[in-house]
């Protein structure tokens, strides 16, 4: 079976905005109100604030139909690990995502692929789907390396999850290529395509055909569209213009 198979199992629409570390509670509060207000469309949309602000997200988001996401869990379940946050913790407070393996959290904080595994694995654990990012940093990029690494990345997920096909079900992938990241430059819908379409093929292989896999990297209102447009691309992740309500309502709405 290859990602372009006619037999297509249907997948879930998603766009998820990462706040990163910005917003106050009144930014976040104006946000909010903004966004509340406008058409999004029937995609999945998840909000991911900063890890102080979800009781409040949680709050204002209640009976919207919007989900709530952490930007990261810890790989513990519980314990002496000042300053982390325990996935079931971020269940607790109503958080129904966490994104797992961010690039900034790969490249600023070490990360590896077996930490990000067991990140995702304590997610599903504790009833959260992992947002799983994966991509390729610039050079990896310029070295023609970005499939293999994409490849190295997921695998190291799908494997720890082997034995869990019911959760491993739950993930969702987002590719995110580092060189586009707050950048302003988005690779092509063909250049995300073509990467896409290897991931998919990666997920089929592994009997996860229905596994949503998002794009990530400067998406705006006026390429959402075209990415979108994809066959292999079923949404995305957000940084920048999930901070404007507007644009963020815009993007939703190109995802379905
Ligand atoms: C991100 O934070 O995951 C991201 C894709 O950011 P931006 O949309 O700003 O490039």
């Amino acid at each position: 079976m290859t990602a372009s198979d006619p037999v297509q199992v249907p997948r879930e629409h998603i766009v998820a905005g990462n706040w990163k570390m910005v917003g106050s509670r009144s930014a976040n509060a104006t946000l909010l109100a903004g966004f509340g207000g406008m058409d999004r469309g029937s995609a999945t949309v998840v909000l991911c604030p900063p890890a102080t602000y979800l009781g409040d997200v949680a709050r204002a988001i209640d009976g919207s139909g919007i989900a709530l996401g952490a930007q990261d869990c810890s790989a513990h379940d519980s314990g002496a690990y000042t300053g982390e946050i325990a996935a079931r913790m971020l269940a607790d407070v109503g958080c129904a995502f966490t994104i797992v393996g961010h690039s900034e959290r790969r490249a600023m904080h070490g990360e590896g692929d077996a930490l990000v595994a067991t990140k995702a694995v304590r997610a599903i654990a504790a009833g959260l789907r992992p947002i799983v990012c994966v991509g390729e940093t610039p050079e990896e990029h310029d070295a023609g390396q970005a499939f293999d690494v994409v490849e190295r990345q997921l695998a190291a997920v799908l494997d720890a999850l082997a034995g869990d096909a019911a959760g491993a079900r739950t993930i969702v992938v987002a590719y995110e290529p580092v060189w586009a990241i707050g950048t302003g430059k988005t690779a092509t819908p063909e250049q995300a395509q073509e990467v896409h379409a290897r991931i998919r093929a990666q997920l089929v292989a592994a009997e996860l055909a229905s596994v949503p896999v998002l794009y990530g990297g400067s998406v705006k209102p006026d390429n959402a569209s075209a990415l979108f447009a994809q066959p292999d691309i079923d949404g995305g992740l957000v940084g920048g213009a999930s901070l404007k309500a507007a644009d963020f309502a815009a993007i939703c709405r190109a995802a379905g």
